[in-house]
């Protein structure tokens, strides 16, 4: 496998999921994007002080804590509250994006997601344009 050219940007990834988060490293990283990740919410806030990222994909159904108590105390931090979180929820009904929006989130992605989507949205956050997506 070649490595991808890096495109500068950085994404913090929070997810419980192990199966997931192998899969959003993965393909963030064949789509050049520096992934930096962690299971626990409750250190989400602490890393992205730390590590500054372009853009934050938050699973909402995190053990112990909801990603939305996590995204809300992340926009009510000066120096984060500009980056653009991503909510990834595992069901979506009517009315959970005006949820998702009310605590600060600037996007969600519903799950079961298409790859293609979710580089699509993440490039968008992250302030690139679109390209094709490596699967
Ligand atoms: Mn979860």
């Amino acid at each position: 496998m070649t490595s991808p050219a890096p495109n500068g940007k950085k994404v913090l990834i929070v997810e419980d999921n192990a199966m997931n988060m192998k899969l959003f490293v993965d393909v963030l990283s064949v789509n050049g994007f520096t992934a930096v990740s962690t299971t626990d919410g409750a250190q989400a806030l602490s890393l992205a002080q730390k590590e500054r990222p372009d853009v934050i994909l938050m699973d909402i159904q995190l053990a112990g804590i909801d990603g939305r108590d996590v995204t809300a105390a992340i926009k009510a931090d000066p120096d984060l509250a500009s980056i653009p979180v991503i909510a990834v929820t595992a069901c979506s009904m009517k009315g959970d994006e005006d949820r998702f929006r009310a605590c600060g989130c600037a996007d969600y992605i519903a799950k079961p997601f298409s790859i293609t989507n979710l580089i699509e949205v993440v490039r968008r956050h992250a302030g690139l344009g679109s390209s094709e997506t490596k699967e």
